[in-house]
């Protein structure tokens, strides 16, 4: 390897040692779930689904989507969600978004992260029988498998997550 290869490879060797050069991370497409391997390598380029054709998700990503592309992405994953519904004017909204981030990044190829925003899809919230901000729901495989609502220290809340995905 030479120094500009080196230096570049150092570059891309993050604080958590993770080597972006040759990790993968799981991702579930949005179109219909299929698991693809998405190289860290290719973080800013477009990846598409082995399958479909569609552009991934990046690995470790808070995903926002339309109504219909959320309840069809929650349907279809094939690794499991976990749903952040939230309201903009909800202080401890605000709070969690920095957890359910970090959890994302760190649970990334294992969980896939989205998040409602409740005043723009009611219909979302209804269909879900959210009745309060924040309310975490985990779905896997179309299944909700289980729910909290309310902030919760970062600890408790990578622990409940990490119990059922
Ligand atoms: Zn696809």
């Amino acid at each position: 390897m030479d120094l500009h290869r080196i230096n570049a490879y150092s570059k891309l060797n993050n604080k958590h040692g993770v080597n972006v050069l040759t990790e993968k991370r799981n991702v579930s497409c949005l179109n219909w779930g299929a698991t693809n391997n998405y190289p860290l390598s290719s973080i800013g380029k477009k990846v598409v689904c082995g399958r479909c054709k569609n552009s991934l998700p990046k690995p470790g990503e808070v995903l926002e989507l339309s109504s219909d592309q959320a309840s069809k992405f929650i349907r279809n994953s094939r690794l499991p969600i976990l749903v952040d519904f939230f309201s903009p004017t909800c202080a401890p909204c605000q709070i969690m978004h920095i957890v359910v981030e970090n959890l994302a990044k760190r649970r990334s190829g294992e969980v896939m992260t989205m998040r409602i925003n409740v005043d723009q899809n009611p219909q979302l919230a209804t269909q879900f029988m959210v009745q309060a901000v924040p309310t975490f729901i985990i779905f896997y495989r179309g299944n909700e498998r289980d729910r909290t609502s309310g902030a919760m220290s970062e600890e408790d809340f990578a622990f409940w997550v990490a119990s059922r995905t």
